[in-house]
């Protein structure tokens, strides 16, 4: 028996990653939305706006209005009417007057500055200016945020909250976005017991497809699951089958070494391809990808930590390809690490850390300690990836290392 994890010809994760990502055709089918449900959808062209914004000067402050050039031999001014926000100033105003306005006012066409209240001293109809001030000071000029016919999102972009607070500020409340993803999980393993069921001897609880399901909200998805299906062939070709009919993407996790009782490797090449198999990454070694007759396959390994690193690095860029999403690159920086690195040269080790200051004010990053595959607190307690290439050995204390902020998959 060959064990999966000592197999010549491993594949680099950047390579796979590659290789992965260049195999992937994004859907095509879009729909029409409105703002109030598109958090997190994928736009499916770009936006311009129809307005300017703001629509018109408007002042950025209490106080008031009045044409620079009034003030150049003068300290005061007279009051000739006042400007409140939605109940603009429709008169004139000349050289030697002001108006009186609030923040958010329309400034009239013949002002160009506005002062603040708390810098003028107000005497019936006479206002006294007791501060120097430039032309322009305290107005936001209309389109100085946005102008009109301007790109504010492009095709592909994942709206947030702030995003749909912009198109709000727009005046657009009909959007077209791809379609949300169809995506499988399969659980694998005949160990594995859902939650409210009793644990026999030699049982434990299913977790991935909860951290999983969990994970793929941020993607905004829709997650078809299919729970824990036995280690049997049969099982897992209908297993595979049905997922394949009904989702764009198919995510299983175990049963992807060679074990006695690993039928995934078996069943994805009788009724699918695989793309390619083994990566030189640590945790996740025994990741799949592959095709079904309809959808992508993404075999995860069992081992929650490693189900959750692979599925966090692979196959989440690749479901936000497929959906068409512009994914910003992950944040790198460089960090010191606090304790030594047990590594081993072979593969790229992508172990969990907490990053902190120290009191120089250098970047520190400490390990989560055991960095084994099954003891998932160790991401739980990160906040960080420490990358280390495949070809570095043990990593002494103080080094610089590489670090890679999580994404907010975990979240
Ligand atoms: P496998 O890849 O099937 O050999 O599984 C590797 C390890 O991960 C074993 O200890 C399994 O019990 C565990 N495992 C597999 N699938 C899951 C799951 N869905 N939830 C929790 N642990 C799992
Ligand atoms: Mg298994």
């Amino acid at each position: 028996m060959v064990d999966c994890c000592s197999a010549p010809g491993l594949i680099p994760f950047e390579q796979a990653l590659e290789n992965m990502l260049a195999a992937i055709k994004p859907i095509t089918d879009v729909e029409n939305i409105t703002l109030t449900q598109a958090l997190g959808r994928v736009l499916s062209n770009d936006i311009t706006s129809p307005i300017n914004v703001p629509g018109h000067n408007n002042s950025a402050m209490d106080g008031y209005a009045f044409a620079h050039e009034s003030l150049q031999n003068q300290q005061s001014l007279t009051l000739v009417g006042r400007s409140m926000a939605g109940q603009p100033f429709e008169g004139e105003c000349k050289k030697g007057q002001c108006i009186r306005i609030m923040t958010g006012a329309k400034i009239p066409a013949d002002c160009d500055t506005v002062e603040m209240q708390e810098n003028c001293q107000v005497d019936g109809e006479n206002i006294h200016f007791l501060a120097p001030r430039h032309r322009g000071d305290n107005v936001r000029l209309a389109g100085e945020d946005i102008s009109r016919d301007q790109v504010v999102f492009k095709t592909g972009r994942r709206l947030s909250a702030i995003d749909i607070g912009v198109l709000a500020s727009l005046g657009i409340n009909e959007l077209s976005v791809y379609r949300k993803l169809n995506v499988a999980l399969i659980a694998t393993g005949d160990e594995l017991k859902a939650l409210g069921q009793p644990l026999e001897s030699g049982d434990i609880f299913e977790s991935n497809s909860y951290a999983l399901s969990a994970m793929l909200k941020n993607l905004n998805v829709n997650v078809i699951n299919f729970g824990v299906i036995a280690d049997d062939e049969k099982a897992i070709r209908e297993a595979f089958l049905q997922a394949d009919a009904q989702a764009d993407a198919v995510i299983s996790s175990g049963g992807v070494s060679v074990g006695d009782a690993d039928y995934t490797k078996l069943v994805l090449e009788q009724i699918g391809e695989i793309a390619f198999w083994k990566i030189a990454m640590k945790p996740g070694k025994p990741f799949a990808f592959g095709k079904l007759p309809n959808s992508i396959f993404f075999g995860l390994p069992g081992n929650p930590v490693s189900a959750m690193v692979t599925a966090d690095l692979l196959a989440m860029p690749a479901l936000m390809k497929l959906q068409n999403c512009q994914a910003n690159p992950a944040i790198t920086l460089h960090a010191k690490t606090v304790t030594d690195l047990r590594k081993a040269p072979g593969r790229m080790d992508f172990q969990r850390g907490v990053l902190s200051y120290n009191e120089q004010g250098e970047l520190m990053v400490t390990s989560t300690g055991n960095q084994g595959s099954g003891i998932l607190t160790s991401i739980a307690a990160a906040n960080c990836y420490i990358v280390l290439p495949a070809e570095q050995g043990r990593v002494k204390a103080n080094a610089t290392v590489n670090i890679r902020l999580f994404e907010r998959f975990f979240a």
